[in-house]
Formats: C-alpha cells, structure tokens, sequence
C-alpha cells in the first residue's frame, strides 16, 4: 500500500477513536511498520491480522488508547510485548517514553529490535526473557508505568506487572470484555502485591470496517511495596494462583 492511502485510512482511524492527530513523521513511520510486519508475518508467524485496516486499528489505534494515562517523560515496561504492541506504537507517538519491550520469545523480540532500528527509535529497549527470570527482576519496582495486552487473566498478570511497578506508579492492564469480570476475580491479588485499582475504563474500539470491539482499561496504582517473593516461579503461579 502507497503512504498516501495508509495515511488516509490512519487518519481517519486515529479521529474515529478520539486520539489526537499524529505528526506527518509519525505516520511514515507507522507505514513503513506495518508494511515491515506484514511482509515478515508471511514467514515468520507474528501476527493473526493480516491486512492494513485491521494493522491500523487492532494493533495501532488499540494500542494508543493507552498513552493517555502515560505521563510525560515515563519510564514504561511493555510486559509480553509480542511483535511489539503497544510499546513499538507508543514509541513512534511518544518520543518523550523511555520504554523497555519484554517479551520470552526471542523470534519477537527479534523482530522488535529490526524494526526499531529501521524506524530510528532511540527510546525503545528489546528484552528477551521472562518477568520471573532472575535477570528481568533486576528491574523490580522500576517503572513508573508497566503495561500489557493479550498476556494472561488479570490475577496471573498482576502478579507479572505489580511488582515491576515503582511505589506511586501504574499497572495499566488492555483487557477486552472480559475485564471487568477479571477484576471481580482479581481483587486479592491485586490487593497482596501492593496494588489499588483506580478505574476500569471501558471504551469501544472503531474499525475502519464501521463495527467496533470493547476495550477495558484496568488503572492500577502501586500504593505500597510487593513482598519479595514475587513474581514466583511461573509454576507456582498456575498451580496456586493469588
Ligand atoms: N502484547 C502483544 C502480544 C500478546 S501474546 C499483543 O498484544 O499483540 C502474549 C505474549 O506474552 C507472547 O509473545 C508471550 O511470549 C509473552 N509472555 C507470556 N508470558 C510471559 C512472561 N511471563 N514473561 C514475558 N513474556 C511473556
């Protein structure tokens, strides 16, 4: 697809959803990212969406729904970040977000890197590994923001985010219809790793096709210290979740 059709469909996908307007450099860079994820996804198996309207608004405009509760200048972990969503689009929107992408499959990862660099993003780390790893927890409690989408049910991955969340910052959970109900079943362990939820806003996501999907974001605020031993070991979290 030319840039010139791409923005076109962007621009109206981004005003649809109430975003605000991109600059002319961010949408180039958001054209040469889908152009490069979607010719590397005919090899290498990142994505289910396949075609440029649904890049736009299931992976991009989703993804930007976030940025909103991001403050200016935030240091933010992308747990289980895929082919890099939403870190890689915040990084392209937000210049100011020093942002670290953690994902265990290094295939991902890998792809992440590529694409950075080919979009210039100084302000995008790549991590292969687990939130559990002893090298990833390194980082506990650094971030003034962690955020994930598509990773786990919201009890399990609060026990991943919490406890990289710095006291006084924000696990922000992208969580589709389920979410709400997520929450109901997640209000111990939320509670245990030093957590308060503030909101759980729900928004409907417009498709370039005209029908629209519900997104709920999850706002939770780290009001005090996750006890040490989590996360645990990803076995234990199955076996007896919080
Ligand atoms: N956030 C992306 C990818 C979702 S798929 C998107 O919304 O498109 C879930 C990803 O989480 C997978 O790539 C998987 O490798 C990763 N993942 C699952 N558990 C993880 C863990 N404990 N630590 C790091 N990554 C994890």
């Amino acid at each position: 697809m030319e840039l010139r059709e791409f923005q076109e469909l962007m621009r109206d996908a981004v005003r649809k959803n109430g975003l605000s307007p991109l600059s002319e450099p961010a949408e180039e860079a958001f054209w040469a990212f889908a152009m490069h994820l979607l010719r590397v996804n005919e090899h290498v198996n990142l994505t289910a969406i396949r075609n440029v309207p649904d890049v736009i608004t299931k992976h991009f405009v989703d993804s930007l729904l976030v940025s909103a509760y991001l403050p200016e200048g935030a240091r933010v972990l992308d747990l289980g970040c895929g082919p890099g969503f939403p870190s890689l689009p915040l990084a392209i929107a937000r210049p100011d977000l020093r942002i670290v992408a953690l994902d265990s499959t290094d295939k991902k990862i890998r792809f992440l890197f590529d694409t950075a660099t080919l979009l210039h993003l100084p302000n995008i780390e790549a991590v292969t590994g687990r939130a559990e790893d002893a090298a990833v927890r390194r980082r506990l409690g650094a971030f003034d923001a962690v955020v994930s989408r598509a990773v786990a049910r919201l009890n399990l991955l609060s026990e991943l985010c919490l406890p990289y969340v710095r006291e006084g910052g924000h696990f922000l959970a992208m969580k589709g219809a389920k979410g709400e109900e997520e929450l109901q079943e997640s209000a111990n362990a939320i509670g245990l790793l030093g957590g308060r939820v503030l909101s759980a806003d729900e928004k409907l996501l417009v498709l370039l096709d005209g029908s629209s999907e519900p997104r709920v974001l999850i706002d939770v605020q780290k009001v005090k210290k996750t006890p040490p031993q989590y996360p645990r070991a990803y076995a234990a979290m199955l076996k007896k979740p919080l």
